[in-house]
């Protein structure tokens, strides 16, 4: 009979500390007992990689993305070897490898690399010598020989890629909650799991702020039609099934909602309203590898227009110093910018079919005294920019306005 293989991926909260990495070990060595072959893709110690980061920025404001992914990528070789050796104590034998030697090529965008390959011979081996595989997540090799990271929440596309090129029946995700919520059940006390999920409301609860998957982790599942089980290692209790079709053809226009407070809003004041001028503004903009997210320009009544639009924090003073440059060459005004934002969005593949979910959104808000600031929308989801104080409120008065909490 032919032996299956089964990913599985722990988080950082799930080996914060000797002890957890002690259950987790145990939790493994039950599944091998259930599953033939196993790799089980390791995060960082708690918060070990944030750390890393702070230490970096400590001695350096802008450290060389090179040496960053050297330093970042070693979290999670402490935790593959310090697991693989919890589990030998146990009487089961691992082997643990970091990211490079179980052959995943990536391609040399340091700190937010892309797989592009895996060849595991390696992990065959391992597997027919009857052995757990451990391998440490976030990190990858380019052709050059160079330590990559995967960007932020990395290890979850490790257990996926991984999954997709073992051809694994499954990827489980363990995580400190026990599964997709309908909205983070740490920020909104009456959130509610999901059972099931597509691809498609993943990926859009991702990009716009729901932590708990990195996105590009699910845009490589979609892609290779790969279903996730996301759970907890804290308890046995089922998780939430991410894949192709929600098994239950529920008649949901919003599935979740989900907030991010990490933006900022830059604005440009007095643009003259000519042809070109926002093609000029955001190449220089995105020449400096800023991500522009939404923008807003004004209608002009006086040929002069005001445009704002949105990027990451960390990315704010590169977008702000592009911008003044154009401002000058352009002769617009004032540059301005604000931190002080959030993004709250509403999410669902039913909005397809429903109607009037824009206007509950926006009511619902002005109901709770929220002023929406820019709005935009996709297909599939609908996102407004509010002031950062008011993200709370917003999301629970959506949860409710749009019966989530209700959802069995
Ligand atoms: P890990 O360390 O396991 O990778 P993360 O911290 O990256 O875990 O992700 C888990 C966290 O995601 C949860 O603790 C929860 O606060 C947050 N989260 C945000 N949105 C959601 C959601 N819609 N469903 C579940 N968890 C969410
Ligand atoms: N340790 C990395 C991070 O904190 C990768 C991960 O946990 O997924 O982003
Ligand atoms: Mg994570």
């Amino acid at each position: 009979m032919k032996k299956h293989i089964v990913v599985q991926k722990f988080g950082g909260s799930s080996v914060a500390n000797i002890d957890r990495i002690k259950v987790v070990a145990q939790r493994i060595v039950e599944s091998k007992k259930r599953n033939n072959n196993l790799v089980v893709v390791v995060s960082a110690l708690g918060d070990t990689t944030d750390d890393l980061e702070t230490m970096a920025f400590s001695l350096n404001k802008n450290p060389p993305d090179r040496e960053m992914d050297l330093l970042m990528s070693t979290g999670e070789q402490i935790s593959s070897a310090l697991l693989a050796m919890a589990i030998k104590t146990l009487g089961h034998d691992a082997i643990a490898f970091t990211g490079p030697q179980v052959g995943i090529k990536t391609d040399k965008a340091h700190t937010k690399a892309r797989v592009i390959s895996i060849e595991s011979p390696r992990i065959k081996k391992a597997h027919r010598d009857g052995k757990i595989v451990i391998v440490a997540g976030y990190q990858g090799l380019t052709e050059d020989q160079e330590i990559t990271t995967l960007g932020r929440g990395g290890s979850d596309l490790t257990a996926v890629a991984l999954a997709v090129a073992l051809k694994a029946k499954v990827c489980e995700i363990y995580t400190d909650v026990t599964g997709i919520f309908t909205t983070d059940p740490r920020k909104v006390k009456n959130a509610r799991k999901i059972k099931t999920i597509t691809f498609e409301e993943m990926l859009e609860m991702a990009s716009l702020g729901a932590q708990v998957m990195q996105a590009r982790s699910i845009e490589v599942a979609k892609r290779f039609n790969m279903p996730i089980h996301v759970r907890s290692s804290f308890s046995k209790e089922e998780g939430t099934m991410i894949m192709k079709r929600s098994s239950k053809i529920e008649d949901v226009a919003v599935r979740g909602i989900t907030s991010n407070s990490s933006e900022a809003k830059v604005t440009i004041t007095s643009v003259p309203d000519l042809a070109g001028v926002a093609a000029k503004l955001f190449t220089e903009v995105s020449k400096k590898d800023v991500n522009v997210d939404l923008i807003v320009q004004n209608v002009s009544h006086t040929g002069l227009t005001d445009i704002s639009f949105t990027v990451p924090q960390k990315e704010l003073s590169k977008a702000l110093s592009a911008t003044k440059e154009v401002a000058r060459k352009i002769k617009a005004g004032k540059v301005t910018s604000d931190k002080n934002i959030a993004r709250v969005s509403i999410v669902g593949s039913g909005m397809r079919s429903h109607h009037g979910i824009a206007a509950k959104m926006f009511a619902t808000l002005a109901k709770n005294k929220v002023n929406i600031d820019m709005i935009s929308s996709s297909e599939i989801s609908i996102s407004c920019i509010i002031d950062e104080k008011h993200v709370k409120k917003a999301t629970e008065a959506l949860h409710k306005a749009f019966q989530l909490d209700k959802i069995k």
